[in-house]
């Protein structure tokens, strides 16, 4: 039986966080709430809300949080 999951693809972000100092304006200024802070550290909660914007990562003081793009769609492509 086939699984019905829906396998489009997410972007990844990733915390380093040995250069986060726990400022919060990642979570903050997410437009989709994908961040929170616990912790003192950014969580991704909502991956699947993501749109990569890219917003936290440009304005994240540290360079502490990145965002990867989700490869190309797996589309039907010649
Ligand atoms: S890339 Fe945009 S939508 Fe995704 S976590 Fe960062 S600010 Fe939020
Ligand atoms: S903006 Fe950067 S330094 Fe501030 S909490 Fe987010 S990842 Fe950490």
């Amino acid at each position: 039986m086939a699984e019905e999951s829906d396998q489009r693809p997410l972007p990844e972000i990733r915390v380093h966080k040995p250069w986060c100092k726990s400022c919060g304006i990642c979570a903050d200024l997410c437009p989709r709430n994908v961040l929170l802070m616990e912790g003192g550290y950014p969580v991704v909660m909502r991956l699947e809300a993501c749109t990569a914007c890219g917003i936290c990562e440009v304005h994240c003081p540290d360079f502490a949080i990145t965002v990867t793009k989700p490869k190309s769609h797996g589309g039907a492509q010649p």
